[in-house]
């Protein structure tokens, strides 16, 4: 008897985990609870009287607030009528003093409290409470007004890039309205887009689209560092803005957030190129990777608050490799009526239009993602790869017997980076798990696979890694996988970008330098007389070990244009090579 009762206990057990692990596999499968659905709404209090930042572990600030409305709508059905109208309330924006309509856009705004605009001054404090800027009121109100104007300006072209540039669907205005509405309000953070989750445009189709409006912060003062002011402002209408068509002109998808945040994040580098604010999200201030570069091996379908706008880099590889035009055409499958036709299944169809497929092109982001920072090769993969961290690897394996096996795990659709040491030579091998019908239902799980090295060719399932090991994966379902990219590890040299150095386009040039232990290394340029014009030694971060150089001489004067030579020491070695400097 107590031994049948011990195995109840076990049985209920199961059950219980079982539950549990269905539940976060499927996501939402069961009724929310009411404390559950409390909190969103207290959420959104929160933000409504706007005390609260919302923050990831990391510390980085809420990008666009887009979470908090997918989970609101998520759960739309099971708030109470009370709660629908409370939701209804707290959604509503708060009216400003003042607006005025330029082009497409109403800008609501204040000219006094703590909701009102200001430009900053160059050491980024509001030009409002600067006695420097600001004297009298005529002051004050130029400096509103400038605020104003340029997000007008800039809301105006960001629509009319992503419209009449990139061919998306236009812009929907609130039902009766003959301008789409901004609000201008103290955010401490980027911007949020909100939309009224009982009134969609297309009622009882699939997916629902909705009519949206944009709150934006009235300053750009606490966000990341080269970002604040306008180049804040610039990305966050790139970016809200890009939310508003995926929602207006596409649908909501409610499993699909991460892949709204890779095209938003994404879309901001396309419009503006030279802001990087999507750097945040795959390195720290160290220059350590964060995002995917951090985790590879987290499922492409996965949110954290930071991996999916790191993933902005899957839109750079589609753009570099095939067309900006296929994200635009997955958002337009996307916005087929069906319940299929989810983000993978419509980005697997984009690039079956271009004789590729998303297992293919899955496997060769995992390749471009190898070859950045100081392994970056101008000319090929991501333009800006100089710029990006190197991806985590794995601690090397070594083969010291005649065969070890490796076993990990990783999610769906997801990479990992293996270093394999034999007899002296390493290879990085990619491991890809490619999991298309895992990725397309939203299961997001970790998949276990036996890595085996040996000495010796077994038979025909092993290959040749490279370094003399021949390797096999050895797991049951082999078309969901692929040992991708075979990669030799180089000891590169030094990488020199932007090259050439454009004066009017570029304000620095990198050298990008090999691995090393050195704290400081030594820089000599010269004419292509061989002319020493600059000199200097600089401490060196081992994280991301680099030069900055602002191309002046001495004198500080901008070089003229012409080839350079540049002598770099390092490692005990001079490093030798040329860039041009081109000045208008
Ligand atoms: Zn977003």
């Amino acid at each position: 008897m107590e031994k049948y009762f011990n195995n109840y206990k076990i049985f209920y057990f199961l059950i219980f985990f079982t539950l549990i692990y269905f539940q976060s596999m499927f996501g939402q499968l069961t009724i929310p609870s009411d404390h559950q659905l409390q909190s969103i709404i207290e959420k959104l209090q929160n933000g409504r009287i706007e005390e609260l930042t919302v923050k990831d572990s990391e510390g980085l600030p809420d990008k666009c607030g887009l979470s908090l409305m997918f989970e609101l709508q998520q759960n739309y059905q099971y708030f109470s009528s009370e709660q629908k109208s409370m939701i209804k309330k707290l959604l509503a924006p708060t009216e400003r003093q003042k607006s005025v309509i330029v082009g497409n856009f109403r800008i609501h705004y204040d000219t006094s409290g703590i909701h009102t605009p200001s430009m900053l001054t160059p050491s980024n404090e509001r030009m409002l409470t600067d006695k420097n800027y600001v004297k009298n009121w005529l002051d004050s109100s130029r400096v509103i007004t400038q605020f104003v104007d340029s997000t007008a300006q800039i809301f105006n072209y960001v629509w009319d890039y992503i419209v009449n540039t990139l061919g998306y669907d236009t812009l929907r205005f609130e039902i009766g309205d003959n301008a789409y509405n901004i609000y201008i309000s103290d955010l401490s953070y980027y911007g949020e887009i909100r939309w009224e989750p009982s009134s969609p445009l297309n009622p009882g189709q699939i997916p629902s689209r909705y009519a949206t409006w944009i709150l934006i912060d009235n300053d750009f003062m606490d966000v990341y560092t080269p970002s604040r002011g306008l180049p804040g402002l610039k990305v966050t209408a790139a970016h809200e803005l890009h939310h508003a068509i995926q929602l207006g002109g596409y649908g909501f998808r409610d499993q699909d957030r991460y892949f709204y945040e890779i095209t938003s994040t994404w879309i901001e580098d396309v419009i503006y190129d030279n802001i990087n604010d999507y750097y945040q999200y795959i390195k720290n201030s160290a220059g350590q990777p964060r995002g995917h570069f951090a985790n590879p091996g987290k499922s492409f379908i996965a949110t954290d608050w930071v991996i999916e706008y790191s993933r902005a880099i899957w839109g750079k590889y589609i753009q570099e490799r095939f067309s900006p035009a296929v994200m635009r055409r997955t958002w337009e499958l996307m916005g087929i009526d069906s319940i299929n036709q989810n983000s993978i299944k419509s980005l697997d169809d984009a690039l079956k239009q271009i004789n590729s497929t998303l297992k293919i092109a899955f496997v060769e982001f995992a390749k471009w993602n190898y070859f950045t920072g100081n392994r970056a090769v101008p000319g090929s993969y991501y333009s800006e790869a100089p710029n990006y961290p190197l991806i985590k690897e794995c601690s090397t394996i070594e083969l010291i017997g005649p065969s070890r096996t490796y076993t990990d795990s990783i999610e769906t659709f997801s990479s990992l980076y293996l270093p394999v040491l034999y007899q002296g030579k390493k290879v990085t091998e990619i491991i890809n798990n490619i999991n298309f019908e895992s990725a397309s239902n939203h299961w997001i799980l970790p998949y276990r696979f036996n890595y085996i090295l040996s000495s010796t060719k077994v038979d025909d399932s092993y290959r040749d890694l490279g370094n003399g090991v021949f390797v096999m994966l050895d797991v049951s379902d082999p078309w969901n996988w692929s040992i991708g990219g075979l990669i030799t590890t180089t000891q590169r040299s030094v990488v020199v970008f932007p090259n050439p150095f454009v004066t009017e386009r570029n304000k620095s040039i990198q050298f990008l330098l090999p691995s090393t232990k050195d704290i400081t290394s030594k820089l000599y340029v010269y004419t292509s007389n061989m002319e020493l014009v600059f000199s200097n030694e600089y401490l060196i971060n081992n994280y991301e070990p680099k030069i900055n150089w602002n191309v002046t001489d001495a004198r500080g004067n901008v070089l003229n244009s012409g080839i350079y030579l540049y002598v770099i020491i390092l490692n005990n070695r001079e490093h030798v090579g040329k860039f041009a400097v081109v000045r208008r």
